[in-house]
């Protein structure tokens, strides 16, 4: 039976992404050698942290003075790592979510953190509006999909502050404008490759400058001087980012990856709010097109484990909800394909007919 992986993270990855990569693993460039076990020092793999850097780059329509790095330690170092990098006196954070939070209270250990707002009192199932952040923050970071709660910032908001953000369950999925940020990263294994590599965008004029020192490997001027090879790079990992990159171009770019995402949330959250045993957890405009969180009606709250193995028996996979929000969660990612939109959609049409 066709299986169709709704899992939050490690996600989907386009079917070639994973068998080109698996033939790289058993025979690397003819070389006789595999990926795993070839020396990131060599001219083969320096061409593909060059491609891989380059086809982000272009992607993403990466302005001039910006740099592309890839490191280990996942989006959680990252909450560590930028306030290392850009917290001088005072940063702002958007509590939007559980990874906001974190990211939130790693900066505390290097200065003053203003919280602008909060949508914590309502188990974040919107994203806060009208709030401003204070002229003396040396930045604001946000986050731009709320993997968790299923809500999302699907634009380049205009801030008053150097702008950051965590996009590690979007990115790719939308055209960005990225000289709106002075640095956006996310862990990989969202919307981009396999677990074990982070993605880390700057800008590079905006370095050096809190005046602390920082250790060499959390520096990130060491990582973007040795372009990525300070240290031994995540290889497999990197490798897979370039294979799912030549995928996004090969498949039109961010913009029909954008197209695809509506089409699929369209689709999904249509059936949410016409079928009688489900409705959506999160305020309508803030609806994520990437994490689409539902839940059973009260009157059918019996049904939400019957429901869970009708659709798994129909191969369904990983649409459990996160335990903080219970009932249901889509993880729709750039390589999910429409039809398995279609075929969760069925469940719950089949389903409501048996109920
Ligand atoms: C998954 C996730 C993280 C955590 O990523 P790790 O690479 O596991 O540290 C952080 N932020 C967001 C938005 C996520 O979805």
């Amino acid at each position: 039976m066709k299986k169709y992986n709704f899992n939050a993270g490690p996600s989907i990855l386009p079917r070639e992404v994973i068998e080109n990569t698996a033939k790289q693993i058993l025979d690397f460039n003819g070389s006789g050698l595999s990926l795993m076990e070839i020396s990131h020092r060599s001219k083969d793999f320096q061409s593909v942290m060059d491609e891989t850097a380059a086809l982000m780059k272009e992607l993403l329509e990466i302005p001039e003075g910006y740099s592309i790095i890839f490191l280990g330690g996942g989006a959680s170092l990252q909450f560590h790592q930028v306030p290392y990098n850009f917290l001088t006196k005072k940063a702002a954070y958007l509590n939007t979510g559980t990874w906001a939070k974190k990211a939130l209270k790693e900066a505390k250990f290097f200065g003053d953190v203003v919280e602008v707002a909060s949508s914590a009192a309502q188990n974040y199932n919107y994203v806060p509006k009208g709030w401003s952040v204070p002229e003396d923050c040396d930045y604001l970071h946000i986050t731009t999909n709320n993997t968790i709660f299923g809500t999302e910032i699907r634009k380049d908001l205009d801030v008053n502050v150097p702008l950051i953000s965590d996009m590690s369950s979007d990115i790719l999925s939308r055209p960005v404008d990225v000289s709106k940020y002075i640095c956006i990263y996310g862990g990989a294994q969202k919307n981009l490759s396999m677990a074990g590599v982070t993605f880390v965008i700057l800008k590079d004029d905006q370095l050096g400058k809190t005046g602390r020192e920082i250790p060499t490997m959390l520096d990130y001027r060491t990582h973007i001087e040795k372009g990525s090879m300070f240290n031994t790079p995540p290889v497999v990992p990197i490798y897979s980012a370039l294979e799912t990159l030549r995928w996004i171009k090969k498949n039109g770019g961010v913009a029909e990856m954008d197209k695809r995402a509506h089409q699929r949330a369209d689709l999904l959250y249509s059936e949410i709010d016409r079928n009688k045993l489900f409705h959506g957890t999160v305020a309508e405009e803030d609806r994520s097109l990437m994490s689409i969180c539902f839940v059973m009606n009260d009157e059918y709250q019996e049904l939400e484990k019957p429901f869970y193995e009708f659709a798994t028996e129909r191969g369904m996979v990983g649409i459990k909800g996160h335990r903080s929000v219970g009932g249901f969660r889509a993880s729709c990612y750039n390589a999910m394909p429409i039809e398995g939109v279609q075929a969760l959609v069925n469940c719950m049409k089949d389903f409501e007919k048996m109920n």
